[in-house]
């Protein structure tokens, strides 16, 4: 009888031994690293909170990954969501940008619409779909007014 109860005692130590360990050692890095993923990344955020989780006492950890989550959802989120926005609109603004050549064989920079693929160049000219053919390499524009254009918008 009084094996197993040493057993038990052993057991219910080592239990303990590793809640302890995974609740305080293992977990808040780990779960710290997850939740500042939420932000975007290069954000200082996700380097300033892990450095201040490896500078507080262990007993102090699980609670500020805790209140770290909570950062991350009202401040991370909506980062996260405007980062997102951004790369899809440039994305989009890129696929609209297009080269143009014209049916006296100049090639013009110009924005197609997607909606008739109607184009108009950056010197101003207008074109129907059927009156230009799109260049498929790029670099090759050598309309003057579209080439000056081009710098200025550099600058
Ligand atoms: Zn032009």
């Amino acid at each position: 009888m009084g094996q197993m109860t040493e057993l038990i005692s052993a057991a219910a130590s080592w239990q303990s031994l590793v809640t302890i360990l995974i609740v305080f050692g293992l977990a808040p890095g780990i779960l710290l690293r997850l939740i500042l993923l939420v932000y975007p990344k290069g954000d200082p955020r996700r380097i300033e909170h892990l450095a201040s989780l490896y500078k507080m006492s262990w007993w102090e950890r699980p609670l500020f990954v805790a209140s770290q989550l909570e950062g991350a959802v009202s401040d991370g989120l909506p980062l996260r969501f405007k980062a997102y926005s951004k790369k899809k609109q440039a994305v989009e603004r890129n696929r609209m940008q297009a080269e143009i050549m014209d049916e006296d064989g100049v090639t013009h920079e110009a924005r197609v619409s997607q909606w008739d693929c109607a184009a108009t160049s950056s010197c101003g000219k207008s074109f129907l779909s059927e009156s230009y053919t799109e260049r498929f390499f790029r670099g090759v524009v050598n309309c003057s007014d579209c080439k000056r254009y081009q710098q200025g918008s550099l600058i």
